[in-house]
């Protein structure tokens, strides 16, 4: 606790790590009223899993993967090497306690579809809300979620957990084959039905990401970048962030000492938890997108504005403007290993060759990232062992859907935590305040 303005107490926060996860947090704490500071090892916010991922932000696609029809799909998909999933065969502790874990889980199939889908539903006025308070631009497009099938037994299988979905608020439209053409003109194929879901929508997780991390730092949140942090401890009086320059190898390590910590490192996040006492079973589920330059009339004419998830491929698609759209897929267990491979981008380039012909894939950009990924599927979300030790990481395939309402619950449990010791006036008027994030002093 520090002097502030006048006098006045500050409460010290640190945020690890800027992907969507710790900008959201940094921008609901500055809200509040603490002293915020972000730690991250690369130079600019959104630099790895929330640099180019499929962009959607889909309680439609809540499912968890925990349930005996995936794992059997798993097992299938296994001995095919362009499938959607790959375990890379070399056991590790790490991967074979996440797994048993990641079984384990399946008796909390229901309960956990349904709480995902919960918090996707009022993530979406917190995602808009800080947007349109700050005035950035992230390529939203509201225009719904489209789920197409080619078997009759993955249809029945939706329709199962599109009523898991009623159960969480959420409304979807079953599609017979023929009326797929009404929401998407522009998709090619054989399908057996769909289920399209018009309060889902999609945008650009970079842009939004550092645009929000814009509007934090007017909001008075500091962001050391090119920051290692190598050690994190809690002591009698708080958390010390230890961190080496990331340019400089030769140089020195500095510490500062913070009220508080919240680890939003995510595939770090695991290393950073075990320092503080936690177990923070993250796995790193690699995932690959290509952005497809729709260079040409005829590319953009023939590329879909209605986001897909082709349930067949397990791939998605957004457009993000008139001039781009993402493609990504595929769940690798292969460690914290980023290498863009060809054989897997490939099929998302093949998928855009098929499913929309008149788009050109002359010019793509590739991209791997590492889904921070939960046994269980659920975010962690909340308190330490020690006090003032907070997380909110472990989003997994839904980290752009999930992110501003686990920042919202996290700043709420912080100030519940310190509450009565907040006393910096709050940046920006609680008027301006975005959705749900009213500012408060204690
Ligand atoms: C291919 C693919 C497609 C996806 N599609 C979607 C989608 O359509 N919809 C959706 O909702 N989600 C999707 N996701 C998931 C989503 O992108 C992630 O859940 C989300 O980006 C994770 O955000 P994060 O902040 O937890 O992690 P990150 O964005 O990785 O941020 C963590 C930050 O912590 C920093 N860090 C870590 N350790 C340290 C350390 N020791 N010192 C300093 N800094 C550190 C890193 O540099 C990084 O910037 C997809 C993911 C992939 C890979």
């Amino acid at each position: 606790m520090e002097s502030g303005p006048e006098g006045s107490l500050v409460t010290s926060v640190a945020v690890l790590g800027a992907g969507i996860t710790g900008v959201t947090t940094a921008y609901k704490l500055a809200l509040r009223g603490f002293e915020v500071t972000v730690f991250d090892r690369q130079p600019y916010a959104a630099m790895e899993t929330s640099f180019a991922n499929g962009g959607q932000l889909s309680a439609s696609n809540a499912e968890v993967w925990n349930s005996p029809a995936t794992f059997l799909k798993g097992l299938k998909w296994m001995l095919r090497k362009d499938a959607p999933l790959l375990v890379h065969p070399t056991p590790t502790w790490h991967k074979l306690s996440w797994m048993l874990e990641f079984v384990a889980a399946a008796r909390h199939y229901r309960e956990n579809t349904i709480r995902t889908a919960q918090l996707a539903i009022a993530a979406r006025e917190h995602l808009l809300g800080m947007a349109e308070a700050e005035g950035f631009d992230f390529d939203c497009e509201k225009r719904g979620i489209l789920h197409v099938y080619e078997s009759k037994s993955e249809f029945e299988h939706a329709q199962e957990v599109s009523r898991l979905y009623a159960e969480a608020g959420l409304e979807r439209r079953e599609l017979a084959a023929d009326e797929i053409a009404a929401v998407e003109p522009n998709v090619h194929g054989r399908f057996h039905g769909g289920f399209f879901t018009p309060s889902d929508f999609t945008g650009d997780i970079h842009k939004y990401t550092r645009g929000l991390a814009e509007a934090a730092k007017r909001r008075g949140v500091q962001f050391v970048h090119d920051a290692r942090v190598e050690r994190v401890r809690h002591g009698e009086d708080g958390v010390s962030v230890e961190w080496l320059d990331a340019t400089d190898d030769s140089a020195a390590a500095d510490v500062r000492r913070f009220d508080s910590v919240v680890v939003c490192a995510g595939v770090g996040s695991r290393k950073l938890a075990a320092q503080l006492g936690d177990r923070v079973n993250v796995y790193p589920v690699k995932g690959y997108s290509v952005t497809v330059n729709l260079q040409d009339e005829e590319s953009q004419a023939s590329a879909p504005w209605v986001s897909l998830l082709d349930d067949k491929a397990k791939i998605v698609t957004s457009r993000l403007g008139l001039g781009r759209l993402r493609i990504a897929g595929t769940a690798e267990f292969a460690g914290e290993n980023r290498d863009i491979r060809q054989s897997r981008i490939e099929p998302l380039t093949a998928w855009c060759r098929t499913r929309f012909p008149g788009v050109s894939t002359a010019s793509i950009v590739p991209w791997a990232g590492l889904r921070p990924m939960m046994p269980d599927m659920l975010p962690r979300v909340g308190r330490g062992r020690a006090p003032g030790v907070f997380y909110n990481t472990g989003h997994g395939h839904l980290g752009w859907t999930l992110s501003a309402i686990t920042a919202e619950m996290i700043s709420a449990e912080v100030a519940e935590a310190f509450a009565g010791r907040i006393r910096r006036p709050v940046a920006g008027s609680a008027a301006e305040a975005p959705a749900g994030a009213a500012a408060q002093t204690a």
